[in-house]
């Protein structure tokens, strides 16, 4: 059993919230130290504060995506937190409507900020600390949208195609350094995220839970059980792979069940 001071450390960007979140409970289950990164300064507190006051060990930090300062100030706090980093996941993240015909440069610009560029930016931030490390990985978030034809959703899916392209040209780049890097492109799943838009009228919760063949959402610990195995050493020789966890929805055919 490894102790809480001998773990290995784990920044979560995005932690505040649904996948970030449950991902940072599963990793502190699986004996790991997390950074807590989030725009969401309170939340990042808060979910800190609930690791630590269960014995585990939890830090938080203050950061903005789309700010590459901000994002190498909490990076390097984060490394220093406990003078080590071992695994990044940049799974900040927001959803906004957008039918390409009537589509503005700066909402496009602005989704590609926040998931593309914010996803470079904080793995580009980390590579100094990763290479130092034993077993380094990164996992970072795209979706069933970047596979699939999702109308009413360019500006979100052409940031989750980059998304997965950058993990491609990295797994081989970074290779030499030892550094995995990996995806998990989750299904629909109940978060405060989706809970908000549904709530708001912007989706439709029965229309969603059809999609997939188990006709119902993911909730967030069964995409942060994917991320955690994508992180450990259990996934050695995984990088440059994009793990669908979707419930199957993707393959889904016009084959009647
Ligand atoms: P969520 O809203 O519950 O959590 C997202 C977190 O990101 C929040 O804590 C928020 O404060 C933080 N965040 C947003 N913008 C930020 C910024 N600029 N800088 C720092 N933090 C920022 O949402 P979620 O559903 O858990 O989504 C997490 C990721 O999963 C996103 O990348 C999303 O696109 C992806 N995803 C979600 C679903 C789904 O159905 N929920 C499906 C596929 C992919």
């Amino acid at each position: 059993m490894v102790g809480v001071s001998e773990g290995p450390v784990a920044l979560v960007i995005g932690g505040a919230s649904g996948i970030g979140e449950a991902t940072i409970d599963e990793l502190v289950r699986q004996g790991w130290r997390v950074v807590v990164a989030d725009r969401d300064v309170e939340g990042a507190e808060r979910v800190a504060a609930r690791i630590n006051a269960s014995g585990a060990a939890a830090h938080s930090v203050a950061v903005d995506v789309t700010d590459t300062p901000s994002v190498e100030a909490a990076t390097r706090a984060a490394a220093e937190r406990w003078e080590r980093l071992d695994a990044v996941i940049p799974c900040a993240g927001i959803i906004d409507p957008s039918p390409s015909d009537t589509l503005e440069d700066a909402a496009l610009l602005r989704m590609l900020d926040i998931h593309l560029v914010g996803t470079v930016r904080c793995v580009r931030a980390a590579f100094p600390y990763l290479r130092e490390a034993a077993e380094p990985a990164i996992v970072a978030v795209s979706s069933v949208a970047a596979h699939i034809g999702t109308p009413h959703r360019l500006s979100y899916t052409a940031a989750k195609g980059g998304i997965e392209a950058v993990v491609r040209t990295l797994a081989v780049e970074w290779a030499p350094y030892g550094i995995r890097i990996n995806a998990v492109a989750p299904g629909w799943v109940r978060t405060p995220m989706i809970a908000r838009a549904i709530g708001e009228g912007r989706l439709d919760a029965g229309t969603l839970e059809k999609l997939s063949p188990f006709e119902r959402f993911a909730e967030p610990v069964e995409v942060a059980g994917a991320i955690a195995f994508l992180a450990s050493p259990a996934a050695s020789y995984v990088s440059g792979t994009t793990l669908l966890v979707d419930g199957a929805l993707t393959v889904r055919g016009p084959w009647p069940q």
